[in-house]
C-alpha cells in the first residue's frame, strides 16, 4: 500500500476515471466463422481456418452478432451509424494466430450514449459512452494446471473469433463508487437486454480501468494509467482507490505519473507495472479488405428497438406505481429480468400485488436465504405464494399464522396450500371473545392507554399485537383491529 496520506491532501486532488468494458455477445456462433460460441469445451475444439487465421479463409459476418450489438447500443442510449467498419488492429500475441484482430477504429457501430448512476447525494448523474464497437476475442494462455505446466504455456484458442461489444466510456467518472455503479448498472442492462450473460468469472465481461488524479480546478486532464487484469467490480474499486493513492502520492513527492498500463495484483491488492501503454498507431490499423462496410439499415434498427425488453430503470419506476411497492422491494424484485417476471405473473393473480411481495421477499426469501438456495429450489410455488397473501390480504390467517405455516412447508419440504389445507388454522371471529382477550390487555396496560388517549394513535398497534398474541395469533385480524380501536376510542 502507498504510505497513508492525509484526507487534506487527498481532497486536493480530483479522480478521473474512464472504463472500457469488453462483453461477450451470446450468439450461438462466432463472430466471422461458423464455430460454436461457447465457454469450456475440450480446448481446441471450436476452431476452423477462419478463426485460426489460415491462408485463404475468408470471414463472413455472423448477423446475429450486429443485431446483439445493436440491441447493446440502443439499450446504452447510443446512436447507430448507418455505416461503420471493420479495422485490423495489429499485433502479436501467441493467442492472437492471425496476427491482427478483426475491431473497429475510427468508424465504430454505435457513439454518444449515456448510463445514469446514483450520486453520494442521492442525485443521479449521466456518464457519457463514447462508443461501442464491434469485435473479436483472442484466445486463452493456460499458464498452470496442465500436467507441463511448469515447462510449457499451452494456448487454447476456443475463444478466437468470439464476437465481443466494447464499450468505451467518457472520462467522467470522479469516484471508485462511481465507476463501481456505472459497471453495475451496465451489468443489469445488458443482462436484461438478454445480449450477454455478463459472467465476469468464465470472462464473459472484462474491464480496463483508465485513472489520472488533477488538481481540483485544473482544466487539464492528468496522465492516465490504464490496469488491467480487473476481474470483479469490487476489485475495480479497490485498483481505483489505490491507484488514485499512488499516484497523488507520486506528485506529491514531486515526480510525474508515466503514462503506463499496470496488472492488478489481487493477492497483494495492488497495481504492477506492466509495460509502457501502447499508442493508437502501435497498432497499424487498417480497414479489412476482407469485410465490407456494415450497413445498418433503418428496418434492421427498428427490428433491434422491438426487441429491446424495458430496461430495469424504466421497470423498477412502473412496478413501484402500478404495485404501490416500495422502492426497496421494487429493487429486489428486479433483480433480474427472471425474477421480475415472476413476480409480475404472480401479482397479477393476486388481490394484493404489494402483499405477494412482501411473502416472496419476507417469508420465501428470506428462508431461502438462511438456507442457501434459489427460488428454483423452494419447496414453496408462485401459487402457494400468492394463496398467503390472499389469505392474508382477506384476514383468514394471521401474519403469525402464516409464518408458522411457511414454516412447517419449509420442515416437510411442502407447499404452502397443502399445508394450509391439511393445517387450517383456527381462527378466532367471536367478536365477544376478542373483545375479553383486548379488555385484559387494555387492564394490563394503563400506561399505554393513556398515551394512546393523549394522542399517540400508533399505540393502537401495540395492542393489535398483545391481543394477538394472547390469542396465539388466532384472531380474525380485521376482526380484532376494528375491535382495539373501537374499545380504545369508547
Ligand atoms: P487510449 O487511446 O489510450 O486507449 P482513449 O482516449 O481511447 O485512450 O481512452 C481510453 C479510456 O480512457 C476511455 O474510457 C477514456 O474515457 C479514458 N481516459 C482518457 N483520458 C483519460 C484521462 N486523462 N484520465 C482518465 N481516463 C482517461
Ligand atoms: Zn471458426
Ligand atoms: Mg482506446
Amino acid at each position: 500500500m502507498p504510505a497513508a496520506i492525509s484526507a487534506e491532501v487527498l481532497a486536493k486532488y480530483e479522480p478521473v476515471i474512464g472504463l472500457e468494458v469488453h462483453v461477450q455477445l451470446l450468439t450461438a456462433t462466432k463472430a466471422f466463422c461458423g464455430c460454436a460460441n461457447r465457454f469450456g469445451a475440450e480446448p481446441n475444439t471450436n476452431v476452423c481456418p477462419v478463426c485460426l487465421g489460415l491462408p485463404g479463409a475468408l470471414p463472413v459476418l455472423n448477423e446475429k452478432a450486429v443485431e446483439f450489438a445493436t440491441i447493446a447500443s440502443l439499450a446504452l442510449n447510443c446512436q447507430v451509424r448507418e455505416r461503420s467498419i471493420f479495422a485490423r488492429k495489429n499485433y502479436f500475441y501467441p493467442d492472437l494466430p492471425k496476427g491482427y484482430q478483426i475491431s473497429q477504429f475510427d468508424k465504430p457501430l454505435a457513439e454518444h450514449g449515456w448510463i445514469e448512476v446514483p450520486t453520494a447525494d442521492g442525485g443521479r448523474r449521466r456518464i457519457g459512452i463514447t462508443r461501442l464497437h464491434m469485435e473479436e476475442d483472442a484466445g486463452k494462455s493456460l499458464h498452470d494446471g496442465l500436467p507441463d505446466s511448469a515447462a510449457h504455456t499451452s494456448l487454447d484458442l476456443n475463444r478466437c473469433g468470439t464476437p465481443l461489444a466494447e464499450i468505451v466510456s467518457e472520462p467522467e467518472l470522479r469516484t471508485p463508487d462511481e465507476a463501481y455503479e456505472y459497471l453495475t448498472r451496465m451489468r443489469e442492462i445488458l443482462l436484461y437486454a438478454g445480449v450477454s450473460d455478463c459472467n465476469m468469472e468464465e470472462g464473459s465481461l472484462r474491464c480496463d480501468v483508465n485513472v489520472s488524479v488533477r488538481l481540483r480546478g485544473a482544466e487539464r486532464l492528468g496522465t492516465k494509467v490504464e490496469v488491467k487484469n480487473v476481474n470483479s467490480f469490487k476489485f475495480v474499486r479497490a485498483a481505483l482507490e489505490y491507484e488514485i493513492e499512488r499516484q497523488i502520492e507520486v506528485i506529491e513527492a514531486g515526480g510525474s505519473i508515466v503514462q503506463q498500463t499496470r496488472l492488478w495484483n489481487a493477492d497483494e491488492q495492488r497495481t504492477d507495472s506492466m509495460r509502457s501503454k501502447e499508442q493508437a498507431h502501435d497498432y497499424r490499423y487498417f480497414p479489412d479488405p476482407d469485410l465490407p462496410p456494415l450497413i445498418v439499415s433503418a428496418e434492421f434498427l427498428s427490428a433491434a428497438r422491438k426487441k429491446l425488453p424495458e430496461l430495469p430503470e424504466a421497470r423498477r419506476a412502473r412496478m413501484i406505481a402500478e404495485y404501490d411497492l416500495s422502492a426497496q422491494d421494487a429493487k429486489t424484485l428486479t433483480v433480474s429480468r427472471e425474477f421480475a417476471d415472476r413476480f409480475e405473473a404472480a401479482a397479477g393473480t393476486a388481490r394484493n400485488p404489494r402483499r405477494v411481495a412482501g411473502v416472496l421477499l419476507n417469508e420465501v426469501g428470506g428462508r431461502l436465504k438462511a438456507l442457501g438456495i434459489e427460488l428454483e429450489q423452494s419447496p414453496v410455488s408462485m401459487a402457494g405464494i400468492v394463496l398467503a397473501a390472499d389469505l392474508l390480504d382477506e384476514g383468514k390467517i394471521s401474519s403469525k399464522q402464516m409464518k408458522q405455516l411457511f414454516d412447517l412447508c419449509f420442515e416437510k419440504a411442502e407447499d404452502f396450500g397443502v399445508v394450509y389445507e391439511r393445517e387450517k388454522p383456527e381462527q378466532i371471529t367471536d367478536a365477544a371473545a376478542i373483545e375479553k382477550l383486548i379488555d385484559e390487555v387494555i387492564a394490563a396496560n394503563p400506561k399505554q392507554v393513556e398515551q394512546y388517549r393523549a394522542g399517540k394513535k400508533t399505540m393502537a398497534g401495540f395492542f393489535v399485537g398483545q391481543a394477538m398474541r394472547a390469542s396465539k395469533g388466532q384472531a380474525n385480524p380485521a376482526l380484532l383491529n376494528e375491535l382495539v380501536t373501537k374499545k380504545l376510542e369508547g
